[in-house]
């Protein structure tokens, strides 16, 4: 049974719908005025694998991601570029997009941008206002009023200070920190965008635009609301509360948070312009070795970004495809044999996943049963064959070991194909050398390939290679 920790109760709290429920997700988007960083990645790998793993245990999911194309920075970043904002921001999705795609992450089933749901946004703001909600600002801003909705800072778990005489076991009052925030901006200057509105031209605030999207495209209920720790609040806590005030039936079940990557010491900032761009990793690592890297720490937990245990990681995933070389890896079986052994691995790959996403343990797996296969490879290749496909199946749920085996290898370790040619052309004619008693010639061979890195190994029909680690 699936697990999750849920941010609202602070408990791992059941997942236990129905199969043919629709899982409605929302994971904030991007801001798009720089280059995704790591931080980035951290969170939507981790929200890709969420999403695949529901689909592996037979949920239908929908996954909806916004991406926020107006705000200050946005403006402020494509005036320094002397670009159009539009120009601008949509040059930064096109980025993003190509950022994404070699990340191997699920496209969501709908990524909206904000200046598409003006109409949305202005829509749930009528209401707030309506409900007296929200207000207008002596300068023409709409704000939501925090005093009005009583369960504010349920989420992050801080205190309404408003509120504050209302609640008498209050301790610490100088940590609490709310205040009223805008809904809508008036126009100020003609130069920046802005839609018409009841309440003059402006545009929207931050937090109200995944408020009108998720009401958008969900209607009522969201089952899993996402993104990193840093929006918990008082981004979330402002999203919630917009929803429940919108409309008080208004479900969000489970609010998952992926922790800081934190960078010598510092967390991960703009400010501290200490931030490493997707873009830079990827020209030096491998994608799957970028998403093994992240889930070798849990997901909750801060990162301590170093680049060698990028190298570790790399490392490992070797040793994983090596194991897989020359075994078939989509064998079907359909007997029942060594049942018992298949299911060992397998259900601790389970356990570890139902476990609140338990990755770090999960991968641990995967380096336990490829250690197997190599232990058993030389003498039992048919059940090496099986456990190399279940192998790769557990891996996939994690978006990874979609490669075949050797292009990874040699994709890794800067092998051309020429080169590949070369071994396996080796490998046949030490083969057929063996075959017809021609040790010597054998003998050449297998030094020529230990020159190029290989080492054969030899079963009773056939032989093997593998790459000196
Ligand atoms: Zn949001």
């Amino acid at each position: 049974m699936l697990k999750i920790f849920n941010t609202l109760t602070k408990k791992k709290e059941k997942f236990d719908f129905l199969f043919t429920e629709q899982i409605n997700i929302y994971v904030c988007g991007v801001t798009v005025y720089d280059l995704c960083h790591i931080g980035h990645a951290r969170t939507f790998i981790m929200f890709d694998i969420i999403i695949r793993y529901l689909k592996n245990l037979g949920y239908k999911t929908y996954y909806v991601r916004n991406i926020t194309d107006i705000d200050d920075k946005i403006i402020y970043k494509s005036k320094q570029k002397k670009e159009s904002i539009s120009f601008f921001s949509k040059r930064m999705i096109k980025l993003m997009n190509e950022d994404f795609l070699c990340l191997n992450l699920l496209r969501p089933n709908k990524e909206p941008r904000v200046t598409e749901c003006i109409s949305d946004i202005i829509f749930i703001i009528k209401i707030l206002l309506k409900k007296n909600h929200a207000y207008i600002s002596d300068n023409g801003d709409i704000l939501f009023s925090i005093c009005r909705y009583k369960n504010y800072g349920s989420l992050s778990h801080k205190i309404n200070n408003c509120c504050f005489y209302e609640n008498k076991n209050i301790n610490n009052l100088s940590s609490i920190y709310t205040k009223d925030f805008v809904l809508w901006k008036r126009s100020i200057d003609p130069n920046e965008p802005f839609w018409p509105s009841p309440w003059g031209s402006g545009r929207p605030g931050w937090h109200i635009e995944c408020s009108a999207i998720i009401n958008k495209f969900f209607k009522g209920k969201v089952n899993i609301h996402g993104g990193g720790v840093d929006l918990l609040f008082p981004h979330h806590e402002n999203e919630l509360a917009q929803l429940k005030s919108f409309k008080n039936d208004f479900i969000v079940q489970f609010w998952m948070h992926s922790g800081m990557v934190i960078i010598n010491n510092n967390k991960m900032s703009k400010s501290l312009s200490n931030t490493i761009s997707i873009r830079y990793l990827l020209k030096k690592y491998d994608s799957e070795v970028i998403r093994y890297y992240f889930l070798s720490t849990h997901y909750r937990h801060p990162l301590y970004f170093l680049e060698k245990n990028l190298c570790l990681s790399k490392n490992i995933l070797e040793k994983i495809y090596m194991s897989l070389l020359n075994c078939i890896t989509n064998f079907h079986v359909k007997t029942n044999y060594k049942i018992k052994l298949r299911n060992i691995f397998r259900n601790k790959f389970y356990d570890a996943m139902n476990d609140d996403f338990n990755t770090p343990k999960a991968c641990l797996i995967l380096q336990k049963l490829s250690r197997y296969i190599n232990k058993i490879k030389k003498n039992n290749i048919y059940l090496a064959n099986i456990l190399a496909t279940d192998l790769v199946k557990l891996g996939n749920i994690l978006g990874l070991l979609n490669y075949i085996p050797k292009d990874f290898l040699f994709k890794n370790k800067n092998i051309s194909f020429s080169q590949i040619n070369i071994i396996e052309i080796l490998v046949k004619l030490r083969n057929s050398y063996r075959i017809n008693k021609q040790w010597n010639l054998a003998d050449i061979a297998r030094k020529k390939l230990l020159t190029l890195g290989v080492i054969v190994e030899d079963n009773l029909n056939n032989s093997t290679y593998r790459f000196i680690n």
